[in-house]
């Protein structure tokens, strides 16, 4: 062989060692690209305008491999999936104590948008759920409306790597037609369960549910959490390791809404959802998963992104509660991938 081709094969081998894994992922992303279960979602007007055929796929694994397939670079809004990491910075800003005094953690089976506090309390059952969610951004420290929403754009800056913007056409139309949020924040300031800065929380809710991501940032976001809270690339600290677990229990238990229960039974993945479509997964340790498909089914959660969930958990065994040896080893499956998530 000569020097040059064998320099040349060495080349190509670097170039192109792709690892069975993103194989997998990109014939599980087949096989569900075509499934037209749901639809998008369209009580908040502007969100109506997403198409049904978007659909992307990252994992992103705790040693900061990236592994994507389709609409992986398209933004789209974060909907309810910044709740829960405005969940951790509100155990950041004031403490377990004080946070779990304004809104507790228990899985609701009501839907996401329901109008009802736990009778004995007061308190909005979680923080996942729009009236918890609400309570908790009430909790969000910072100078003012902006200094507030400052903090939580730069908050997510530390989970992604990246700087976001929210999509004011989608603030706008949910500030607009948002009265249904609006009665559960009142109904909290009655119950002294919210600061009487009302509507200044209720912009900032509205704001942080229009921020801006991909599939493979919702992915990044998983891998932090799966990381104790730190970056796996970048490497800096997104959340104090003591409230990771808060965070993710709660994903657990009460990040699918009202399918929240038949996803621990049949994912057993702690993950939560949003109605632009997209679903930020962790398994603790090992990777972040997300997924992007606006498509949603009648609980507000992304048909395909649940499709895809339960074929990955069931695959490689990684259901939290799975003690059979995986059939496939994920970690092995990963390796030797030499790719960046730019493809
Ligand atoms: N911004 C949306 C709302 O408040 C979030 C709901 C969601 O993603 N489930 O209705």
């Amino acid at each position: 062989m000569s020097e040059r081709s064998s320099l040349e094969l060495l080349a190509s081998s670097i170039r192109s060692v792709a690892s069975p894994f993103r194989a997998y992922l990109g014939e599980l992303h087949d096989r569900h690209r075509t499934l037209a279960e749901g639809t998008v979602a369209d009580y908040i007007p502007e969100l109506a305008t997403a198409r049904p055929e978007w659909f992307g796929v990252c994992a992103v694994s705790t040693s900061g491999q990236v592994f994507d397939v389709g609409d992986c670079d398209r933004l789209f809004t974060i909907q309810s999936i910044s709740k829960a990491f405005v969940y951790g910075l509100a155990l950041e800003d004031r403490g377990r104590e004080a946070v779990n005094g304004k809104v507790g953690v228990e899985p609701t089976g009501d839907a996401f948008n329901a109008i009802v506090l736990d009778e004995a309390t007061n308190r909005p059952f979680n923080p996942m759920v729009n009236a918890g969610a609400i309570a908790t951004t009430d909790l969000i420290d910072g100078d003012g409306a902006t200094g507030r929403l400052k903090r939580v754009l730069e908050m997510l800056r530390r989970y992604t790597g990246r700087h976001h913007d929210v999509d004011v056409p989608v603030f706008l139309s949910e500030k607009a037609t948002g009265h249904r949020n609006r009665a559960m924040a009142y109904l909290m300031l009655n119950f002294g369960m919210m600061s009487d800065r009302v509507e200044e929380t209720l912009d900032l809710y509205f704001q942080q549910c229009s921020i801006l991501v991909t599939a493979r940032d919702l992915a990044m976001m998983g891998a932090t959490l799966a990381n104790g809270g730190v970056n796996p690339v970048t490497g800096e600290r997104a959340l104090d390791e003591r409230y990771v677990q808060d965070v993710v229990s709660v994903m657990l238990t009460c990040g699918m809404y009202d399918y929240s229960g038949e996803w621990a039974y049949r994912v057993g993945i702690p993950a939560k959802s949003g109605v632009g479509g997209g679903i930020t997964a962790v398994v603790p340790g090992r990777l972040g998963i997300g997924t992007f498909s606006p498509l949603l089914d009648a609980k507000g959660n992304s048909a395909r992104g649940i499709h895809v969930c339960e074929d990955l958990s069931r695959d490689f065994g990684l259901h939290q509660f799975n003690a059979a040896r995986p059939e496939r080893d994920l970690i092995r499956w990963m390796e030797g991938d030499d790719r960046t998530g730019a493809s």
